[in-house]
């Protein structure tokens, strides 16, 4: 829907595709066919070799000759069969685009084998999925749908963690679910067909982040137990911890005692930084933003705005209601115009943005970071995940003055 005073002649989030494939490029032995036009293919390759698994992408050349003259399937059928030459290739995802004849390939067209490989047809039309993590959850749920082994038994004491993290976050999270007596975990989005076969036989699913609606919904059809909320901050630690012990009907005496422990670590590392003060807007578009809020309004800090590209989600709704209920303005499915306007109304010490911004804030002499670099790049989760972004926050509230004597200094030339 347009936003009054909005403008709709720039992009606003990148391409949504880059989700899906930064989820299926970074399956070992898959080689993705992408059926998009030349346009899409030069920007989709570009971006996946930098932000996903610096792995290239086929694609048959569908030009407008190609995709009105009627050969379009037999083109990528074609590609298929040169890909799956390759013994190594286990796994082909075919990825359509927003080309409106690529949209709508029909799924029965396609083979669902080649070679050693298995062919899986993945859509994800920007017109639809309008943000690239609701397009992970697209690639992950249609993943799983495939190959999840949900006829199988469930294994008791099994997990799927279901969000990309950062690698010390899956470290502590490990540690942690070992300690509560948790017998095995599968992390999602994986790197491996077998992660997706055996998800299905888990018992349970914490799913980290909002966005991942529709493959929570599959997993609640078919009797995998869905765990809300993230380890972030000292009370949703502690709650977290203690949801995934309900969920896997673990001994609940040693998991509130974890729970307990784990959450006293994280509240010693807030009333550290108790002395911290300032107001800092949150703006990213990675979807996951809301808990990060949660964590500086935890810690004193003050969040009058805060905005992502995602919807409102079912799953994110705790979050929401915390954070309105401490008075932080939530906007979904954002625009750049609106940040800018939430930083010209309540002039933050500190930007947490996306770059566009992240330019906006700093012309004016305010201190802003990249929150996909800073905030993603980053471990989030118990105390370790908040000692880490708190103590970045207070250095940079700190030299605020820097930026504003920059502005000065370059005011002047
Ligand atoms: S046309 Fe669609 S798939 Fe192609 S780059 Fe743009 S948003 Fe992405």
């Amino acid at each position: 829907m347009e936003k009054k005073g909005c403008s709709t002649l720039h992009p606003q989030s990148m391409c949504p595709a880059f989700g899906g494939l930064r989820v299926l490029t970074r399956i070992d032995g898959v080689q993705v066919c992408l059926a998009a036009d030349q346009g899409c293919l030069y920007g989709l390759t570009f971006v996946s070799h930098f932000y996903a698994a610096r792995k290239s992408i086929i694609s048959p050349e569908l030009m407008n000759v190609q995709i009105s003259g009627g050969s379009m399937i037999d083109d990528i059928r074609r590609t298929i069969d040169e890909i799956a030459l390759d013994p190594s290739v286990r796994f082909i995802p075919v990825v359509s685009t927003c080309v409106a004849e690529t949209a709508g390939i029909a799924e029965e067209l396609l083979p669902r084998r080649a070679g050693n490989a298995e062919v899986l047809l993945v859509r994800l039309p920007a017109f639809q999925i309008r943000t690239h993590p609701e397009a992970k959850d697209v690639a992950v749920a249609t993943m799983l749908k495939r190959f999840g082994a949900f006829e199988s038994d469930k294994k008791p004491k099994s997990l799927v963690i279901l969000g990309e993290i950062f690698p010390v976050d899956a470290m502590s999270i490990g540690a942690v679910l070992q300690k509560i007596g948790v017998e095995s975990v599968i992390a999602l989005p994986g790197t491996a067909l077998e992660d997706y076969i055996e998800s299905g036989r888990a018992s349970a699913c914490a799913v980290l982040h909002p966005f991942y609606e529709r493959t929570a919904s599959l997993f609640e059809e078919n009797r995998v137990k869905i765990v809300k909320g993230n380890p972030i901050g000292a009370n949703g630690t502690g709650q977290w911890i203690r949801r995934v012990g309900e969920a896997l009907d673990l001994d609940m005496e040693v998991v509130a005692a974890v729970a307990d422990e784990e959450a006293a670590k994280a509240r010693e590392v807030l009333a550290r930084f108790s002395g911290i003060k300032g107001k800092v807007i949150v703006a990213g578009y990675e979807g996951n933003e809301l808990p990060v809020v949660r964590l500086l309004l935890e810690a004193g800090l003050e969040v009058p705005y805060a905005s992502t590209s995602i919807a409102r989600m079912a799953l994110g709704e705790e979050d929401h209601r915390v954070l309105s209920m401490l008075g932080t303005e939530i906007r979904y499915r954002k625009y750049l115009e609106e940040d800018m306007q939430a930083v010209i109304e309540y002039e933050p010490d500190l930007v947490i943005g996306t770059t566009s911004l992240d330019s906006f804030a700093k012309e004016r002499g305010i201190p802003a970071i990249y929150y996909t670099n800073n905030i993603s790049a980053r471990p989030l989760f118990f105390a370790a995940g908040a000692a880490t972004v708190l103590g970045m926050i207070s250095g940079l509230l700190a030299r605020k003055s820097v930026f504003q004597e920059m502005k000065e200094y370059f005011g002047g030339v």
